[in-house]
């Protein structure tokens, strides 16, 4: 099972269930935990893996010969990313921003375009405490996280429990993490902020057809809006984590939830089934 744990916005807490969740059911399944969010991963400092293998991630940018180039256009007519234009009798390239699809060299009628490596970033891999820990570091300057996400997910081994944190947002990166995923666990606070982004991100895991529900963290600093959201589009609100202060200066520690306050296991445990059950009932309503 592959359970992804999102965010419209940043800071709602994602770090803190994915961490803990992942503690809490290593005793009972083999548990992986993925940390997506490569542009600023953080489950390590809760985690404290140790890091065993380092692999850098590579894509394929054009380098172009304009000794053979006849500035026909056709490169930058086919990039849907604008990495590559044409002017006059210069063919100016933006590996920034390329994905490394390959149509320009592909498409080039002069076969003037070669393709070269370029570094992105950086997957690493390790074990923390019987957790398989996997987490993607986007290089500082790059702009272009998915290779890095997709090369991370290479790893994903569905023989058990696997969990993944997502950056925030609704952007690509997030498409391109939570893709695969049995569900989808969406981390918010209570107040209008966090509605407005649990309303996007709902949005985005209904297209991609991953059933999802709801984690509210610290409760208590604003309304009941997003409470009455759930209940009026029938999304789940699978644990509810109070605004405590305790539980701040945990997180200010790099301690886990878990960790620092044992009790909180059992929610953790009881949000997992939750989750399964849903997950099977889906799976059952799909086979009728
Ligand atoms: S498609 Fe090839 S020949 Fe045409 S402008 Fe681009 S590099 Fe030059
Ligand atoms: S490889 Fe793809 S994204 Fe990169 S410049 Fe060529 S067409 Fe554009």
């Amino acid at each position: 099972m592959i359970i992804s744990v999102a965010s419209g916005k940043g800071g709602t807490g994602k770090t803190l269930v994915a961490t803990s969740l992942a503690l809490s059911l290593k005793d009972r399944d083999r548990v992986q935990l993925l940390d997506c969010d490569v542009e600023e991963p953080n489950d390590h400092i809760f985690l404290k893996p140790v890091i065993t293998r380092s692999e850098p991630v590579y894509i394929q940018v054009p380098e172009v010969d304009e000794g053979k180039c006849t500035y026909c256009g056709k490169c930058a007519e086919v990039c849907a990313y604008h990495a590559i234009a044409v002017l006059g009798e210069h063919v100016l390239t933006f590996p920034q921003l390329c994905h490394g699809c390959g149509a320009c060299s592909y498409l080039c009628p002069e076969e003037a375009i070669t393709e070269e490596e370029k570094e992105m970033g950086v997957v690493e891999l390790g074990q923390s405490d019987g957790v398989a820990f996997v987490q993607g570091k986007l290089t500082v300057g790059e702009a272009m996280p998915t290779p890095v996400i997709r090369k991370v997910k290479d790893y994903v081994n569905r023989d058990g429990i696997v969990i993944i944190d997502v950056s925030p947002g609704t952007s690509c990166p997030v498409v391109q993490s939570i893709k695969g995923s049995d569900f989808c666990l969406l981390v918010t606070e209570p107040t209008p902020f966090g509605l407005n982004d649990l309303v996007l991100a709902v949005e985005t895991v209904s297209e991609l057809n991953i059933p999802c529900g709801v984690v509210i963290n610290r409760a208590g600093i604003g309304d009941a809006r997003v409470e009455e959201y759930c209940l009026k589009e029938n999304i789940p609100v699978l644990l509810t984590v109070p605004l405590d202060a305790e539980i701040a200066h945990l997180y200010s520690r790099g301690i886990t939830l878990v960790e620092g306050m044992p009790h909180w296991k059992e929610s953790f445990l009881e949000l997992f089934n939750e989750i399964r059950g849903l997950v099977d009932e889906r799976s059952r309503c799909f086979k009728w």
